[in-house]
């Protein structure tokens, strides 16, 4: 619960979670209704331990409790020869992470994080643990905070990347919202909603040879090229992985990332 002072007037906002089918969900809407309260509903899916563990693939993603100012708008560079010369997806990352020095503070306490474009960074010694498990498919790149001197200076830290793509996701793949795709590769924009779950489906053959660590061909985020690379926006993909690097990373007390196991269909 969270308390804020709004134009001298004392607003409280609470966070109700209730499921789908509770009857008390209709009873709540009504009240708010009533008293004029406005609302934000975000419908997800929960997942047991269990049905965690026997992905085929999770998808990792920052949930923002630990959210950083680091990439293209910092320094990181980007090579764009082989992207849609429309939108610049896929970019290839070419640097380090470099993120914003005032934002160093922001990682006490965290052994793992986001950039504001959900691209996910653990700490060193994470990332030799992850190394050291074998998990195929991974690399990592440093991460550097730009001081205000600019200056900069290595973190011990690293940004987690995938080495290969996997291919297009089934048809039958929902709550990935399409808003200004673009219209020449139609391979970014592909949006995490709160108004329906995240259910991404592949088919079985399509990840007959995925790895540990994987990128998914759709992207993320939608893309506004600029002549300055400091003020261009780009489109990132999501990141999968296999229970196994799941395991590792909640071990480590992480609390960074939401697991959404994706599902698998035979054919479409
Ligand atoms: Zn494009």
């Amino acid at each position: 619960m969270r308390e804020y002072t709004l134009f001298g007037k004392r607003e409280i906002s609470v966070v109700v979670t209730l499921a789908e089918d509770d009857a008390r969900v209709p009873l709540l809407f009504e009240l708010l209704r009533k008293h004029d309260r406005t609302w934000i509903e975000n419908h997800e899916d929960r997942y047991t331990e269990e049905e965690l563990d026997n992905a085929r693939l999770l998808l990792m993603w920052p949930n923002g409790e630990c959210k950083i100012d680091g990439g293209i708008w910092r320094g990181t560079t980007y090579d764009l020869s082989e992207a849609c010369p429309a939108c610049g997806t896929p970019a290839r990352q070419t640097s380090a992470m470099f993120m914003d020095g005032e934002d160093v503070p922001k990682l006490e306490g965290h052994r793992a994080g986001g950039t504001f474009v959900e691209v996910p960074c653990v700490d060193e010694r994470l990332a030799e643990e992850l190394e050291a498990s074998g998990a195929t498919g991974l690399y990592f790149r440093s991460v550097y905070a730009v001081m205000e001197d600019g200056r900069q200076v290595k973190l011990r830290w690293k940004q987690l990347c995938a080495k290969r793509s996997l291919p297009p996701m089934s048809p039958l793949t929902t709550g990935l919202v399409v808003t200004e795709q673009c219209e020449v590769c139609k391979r970014n924009a592909y949006m995490k909603t709160s108004d329906a779950p995240t259910r991404i489906v592949y088919r079985a053959s399509d990840l007959a040879d995925a790895d540990d660590v994987n990128m998914t061909w759709e992207h993320y985020n939608e893309a506004d090229l600029q002549p300055d690379m400091r003020e261009t926006s780009l489109s990132y993909p999501y990141i999968l992985v296999t229970p196994k690097v799941m395991r590792i990373i909640r071990a480590a007390g992480v609390t960074e990332f939401d697991w959404i196991p994706i599902r698998v269909v035979e054919g479409e």
